[in-house]
C-alpha cells in the first residue's frame, strides 16, 4: 500500500483531472499546490520515492535554505543562469523573486535580504519553508506518496498515460509533470527520454576548485574581497569573494566560474590554469601609483612588512616570495624590474587547478531536458502533450544565490497553473 504523507488529505471530488507529480523537491511542490489552488476537483498526487519529501530543501543553504534573490529586474535576474536565460525570460515575467515573496508571505512566511542580495526565511531554518510547503499542499488537498520511485511513465492510446511505480502497481494519469531534480545519472533521465525527450548530459556546476600544490594551498583561512580570477585561452572572467580552503580554492567568484564554465571545465578534466588579480580594483595605473607611494613614503620598510591593503601579510608576504624577491627586499631598493615582477605576480598570479570539490552549501547539476523542446508559457512537452516539466530536471540552471529554488518556484507555478486547466 502506498502510504499517504505527510498528513491526512482533505478529501477531493474525483471529477477533475488526474494530476501526477513525479518528485516531492521544490517544482513538485508548488507545481501540486499551484494546480490545486487553481482547480478544485483536480485530484493530485505527489509521488515521491524517497522516505521523505523536501529533502534538498531541508540541507539548502547551509539548512537556512536561500528561497531566492532579491533581484527584481528579469533582463538583470536572467544574467543570473548560465543556461536557460533566454527560456526563463517570459517565465519570469509571469512569476518571479517579487512573486516568491508575496507567495511566502500570504502563507505568514517572512522572508529577510542579506546585504549580498540572498533571501532567507527571517527564522533561519529552511523547516519554515518545509513546514509552509507541506501544510499549503494538505491543505489544498494534495495526497503525497512515499517511498514509490516512478519506474516509468507511458501514454496511454485511449489518452493519458500510465505511471509504473517502484512496487509494480499501475497509476492513471491524464498529465504528468516530471519535477525529478538534476540528471545526476542515467536513470533519473530515462522518464524523460522514454517519452520522446532529448536530455543534455549533466555536468555538475558550482564546485569549488583544488589546486595541484603551490604555496597557495599553505594559505588556508584566507579571504579576500574581491578578486578577479580567470581561466586563460577562455573568456570565463569573475569578480568577487574568494577563500583559500585546504584543498584549493573556493567562494563565491569561484563557484560563479565554475558554474559559467561547467561544460569546458569538464571537457578539460577539471585541470586548468587559474590567473588570479588579488587587487582588481585598483588596475595597472593604481597598483604602480600605490608601489611608488611606498616607495616614496615608505621606503625604508621591508617589502614583506608593508602590503598594499586590503591583503593581509600573510598573503603579501607570499606574493612578494613567489616574485623571487628576497626577504630582506626593502621598497627603497625596489627596482623598475623588480617593480613589474611584482605588479605581474599581484595581477597575474597563476596556480594549476587539478580537480573539483562539490560546494556544501549549494550544488546543481548542468544538463537536463532540452529546452527547445518544452513550451514554456505552459512548460508543457512540444514532443509529448500533457507531459510538463519543472525544476532542475531541465536544461537551466543558475549561480549561487537562491536562483536556482527561484528557477523551482518559476517552472513549478507556471505548470501547476498549465496543468489545471
Ligand atoms: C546541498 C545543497 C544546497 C542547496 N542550497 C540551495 C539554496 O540555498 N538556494 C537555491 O536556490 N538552491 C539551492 N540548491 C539547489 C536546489 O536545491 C535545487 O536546484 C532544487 O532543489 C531543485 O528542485 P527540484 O524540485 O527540481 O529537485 P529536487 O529538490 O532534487 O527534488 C526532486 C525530487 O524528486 C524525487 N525523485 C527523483 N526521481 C524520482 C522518481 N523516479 N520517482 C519519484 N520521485 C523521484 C527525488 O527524490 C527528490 O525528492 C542546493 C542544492 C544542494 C545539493
Amino acid at each position: 500500500m502506498a502510504t499517504p504523507c505527510p498528513g491526512p488529505a482533505r478529501i477531493r471530488a474525483v471529477s477533475g483531472p488526474r494530476i501526477s507529480i513525479v518528485g516531492g523537491g521544490a517544482a513538485g511542490f508548488f507545481a501540486a499546490i499551484t494546480a490545486a489552488e487553481s482547480r478544485r476537483d483536480a485530484v493530485i498526487t505527489i509521488h515521491e520515492q524517497g522516505p521523505q519529501v523536501l529533502a534538498k530543501v531541508r540541507i539548502s543553504g547551509g539548512g537556512r535554505c536561500n528561497v531566492t534573490n532579491a533581484c527584481f529586474e528579469v533582463r538583470e535576474l536572467v544574467s543570473r543562469y548560465p543556461r536557460g536565460s533566454q527560456a526563463l525570460i517570459g517565465a519570469l515575467h509571469r512569476f518571479q523573486p517579487r512573486d516568491t515573496v508575496a507567495w511566502f508571505a500570504a502563507r505568514g512566511v517572512e522572508l529577510k535580504t542579506e546585504p549580498d542580495g540572498r533571501m532567507f526565511p527571517t527564522t533561519d531554518t529552511s523547516r519554515t519553508i518545509i513546514d509552509c510547503l507541506v501544510q499549503s499542499a494538505e491543505t489544498a488537498g494534495v495526497r503525497c506518496v512515499l517511498n514509490r520511485g516512478v519506474r516509468a511513465v507511458s501514454r496511454v492510446a485511449s489518452g493519458g498515460f500510465q505511471l509504473t511505480l517502484s512496487n509494480g502497481e499501475s497509476w492513471g494519469a491524464d498529465k504528468v509533470l516530471l519535477a525529478t531534480g538534476g540528471c545526476r545519472s542515467v536513470v533519473q533521465a530515462r522518464l524523460a527520454e522514454d517519452l520522446g525527450h532529448v536530455v543534455e548530459p549533466p555536468v555538475p556546476s558550482l564546485f569549488a576548485f583544488d589546486l595541484a600544490g603551490g604555496w597557495l594551498r599553505d594559505l588556508a583561512g584566507v579571504a579576500v574581497d574581491p578578486v578577479e580570477v580567470s581561466i586563460p585561452g577562455t573568456r570565463l572572467k569573475e569578480r568577487g569573494p574568494m577563500m583559500v580552503t585546504h584543498r584549493g580554492v573556493s567562494g563565491p567568484a569561484i563557484l560563479r566560474l565554475s558554474a559559467w564554465g561547467a561544460r569546458v571545465l569538464q571537457e578539460r578534466g577539471y585541470t586548468f590554469p587559474l590567473r588570479i588579480d588579488w587587487l582588481p580594483l585598483l588596475g595597472e595605473a593604481g597598483l604602480n601609483d600605490a608601489f611608488e607611494a611606498r616607495r616614496r613614503e615608505q621606503g625604508a620598510k621591508l617589502l614583506v612588512n608593508a602590503p598594499i591593503a586590503p591583503l593581509t601579510n600573510r598573503l603579501w608576504e607570499r606574493l612578494v616570495l613567489a616574485t623571487g624577491l628576497a626577504r630582506e627586499a626593502r621598497w627603497a631598493s625596489l627596482t623598475k624590474e623588480a617593480r613589474l615582477k611584482l605588479a605581474r605576480q599581484v595581477r597575474e598570479t597563476e596556480v594549476m587547478v587539478s580537480g573539483k570539490s562539490l560546494n556544501q552549501d549549494e550544488f546543481v547539476t548542468c544538463g537536463g531536458v532540452r529546452l527547445s523542446e518544452v513550451d514554456f508559457k505552459r512548460m508543457e512537452s512540444r514532443v509529448c502533450p500533457g507531459l510538463h516539466f519543472a525544476g532542475e530536471l531541465l536544461d537551466i540552471d543558475g549561480i549561487t544565490g537562491g536562483f536556482n529554488f527561484q528557477c523551482a518556484w518559476t517552472t513549478g507555478w507556471i505548470a501547476g497553473h498549465a496543468m489545471a486547466v
